[in-house]
């Protein structure tokens, strides 16, 4: 790859100051029948209608009663990996490699395919690739200079702890919040530096496993905890030199026609726990914990965005840690998109219909898209 000349650290002249108002773009994923859907045989009832021309999902709860919800994107049972990727993730991506911070996450049910969307290796059938993995390629594909660099953290989010899935024995990584920038950092996190697509999938698959040995150990599952994958870049932005207005003219002549900053961002991919209630499910003991600590992440994410959609004078983001580590994707600086995914049975129905209003009111959230300061 090409070396630039020295990288400069300074605010970008042609992005510095500027920033932009952006809506969280939320899509819903209705998941394909399933065995368990198919074991109902005739009986089967789907409580969910498609219209991808218009965007809109038509929701059944009986016969006489039937709503319907425009989305930025609706994805049928068929929409392929790759399709999903395109629409929802990479917009974001193409901002985060333009230096803006970004955000992409799955909410919804156990079962419906968080999991599918965010975070399915396809090592070997790059069809099957879910959007961690396409990322990754994607700002692989996207660094020239030898400069740029690419690493990532990998974290769990279990019973308000967090957890190194690259390092495992580190298990309480405090969150800290800078106080005049607001930015959120977790020190202690592992950042590992990646060069090329296999050694990405070498740490998704160590952070699988560790997910998965965490689990176990904890007597839990995946679907209880939330998977947090942070991707720090930091590469050099050609500018033009026009935009250099900042620069005396001596400088000016000494200077290459394009002029190397260095831009630092950071993209968030989030396969959130679960939204079932699960504290109605007759929980005991360790499980009666476990369920409020859930409960507590995921419904004060629901009231930030409640708080945001409605401009409420007070964001409750300090409640819990899934809303601290999301500071800055909802109401922040970051290009949020959100994936809701669902199942087609009408047995499911109460938790469908939560699942689209949470999406619906998160559509209605403002960021304010802008490069950070250095
Ligand atoms: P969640 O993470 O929401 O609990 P998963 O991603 O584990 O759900 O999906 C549950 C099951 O459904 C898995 O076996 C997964 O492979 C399958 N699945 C989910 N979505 C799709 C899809 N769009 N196409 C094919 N299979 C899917």
């Amino acid at each position: 790859r090409p070396s630039p000349s020295p990288a400069r650290s300074r605010p970008a002249p042609d992005h510095g100051g500027s920033a932009d108002s952006c809506r969280v773009r939320v899509a819903v994923r209705l998941r394909p029948k399933n065995s368990e859907d198919l074991a109902h045989g005739a009986d089967f009832d789907s409580c969910v209608e498609l219209q991808p021309e218009s965007k809109r999902l038509k929701l059944k709860k009986n016969n006489w009663s039937c709503e319907s919800y425009r989305f930025d994107e609706v994805f049928s049972e068929n929409a392929s990996q790759k399709r999903v990727y395109e629409v929802v993730a990479k917009p974001v991506v193409e901002s985060v490699l333009e230096g803006y911070n970004g955000t992409v996450m799955a909410y919804g049910q156990t079962g419906t395919g968080k999991t599918y969307t965010v975070g399915r290796l396809g090592k070997d059938d790059p069809s099957e690739r879910g959007i961690m993995v396409r990322a990754l390629e994607h700002i692989l594909s996207s660094m020239p200079f030898e400069t740029d660099r690419v690493a990532v953290s990998y974290l769990q989010l279990y019973l308000e702890s967090v957890q190194d899935l690259l390092a495992p024995e580190k298990t309480n990584i405090p969150i800290v919040e800078d106080a005049k920038t607001g930015e959120v950092s977790l020190p202690g996190a592992a950042i590992v530096e990646i060069k090329d697509l296999e050694h990405a999938f070498q740490l998704l698959q160590i952070g699988e496993a560790n997910r998965h040995a965490a689990n176990t150990k904890m007597n839990t599952e995946s679907s209880r905890s939330h998977a947090i994958l942070i991707i720090h870049l930091q590469r050099s932005s050609r500018i033009k030199e026009e935009n250099c207005t900042s620069l005396s003219n001596d400088t000016h002549d000494i200077l290459p026609d394009d002029l190397p900053l260095v831009l630092k961002s950071k993209l968030l991919i989030v396969d959130l726990a679960g939204s079932e209630r699960i504290d109605k499910s007759g929980s005991e003991g360790h499980m009666i914990e476990e369920a409020k600590f859930i409960n507590l992440s995921l419904t004060s994410l629901g009231k930030c965005i409640n708080a945001l959609a409605e401009n409420g004078p007070h964001i409750p983001t300090r409640d819990s840690k899934l809303t601290r580590i999301l500071r800055d994707s909802f109401g922040g600086t970051a290009r949020t998109s959100l994936v809701v995914t669902i199942g087609p049975s009408s047995r499911h129905y109460s938790e469908t219909s939560s699942t689209i209003m949470f999406g619906q009111r998160a559509m209605k959230v403002m960021n304010t898209i802008k490069l950070k300061e250095e």
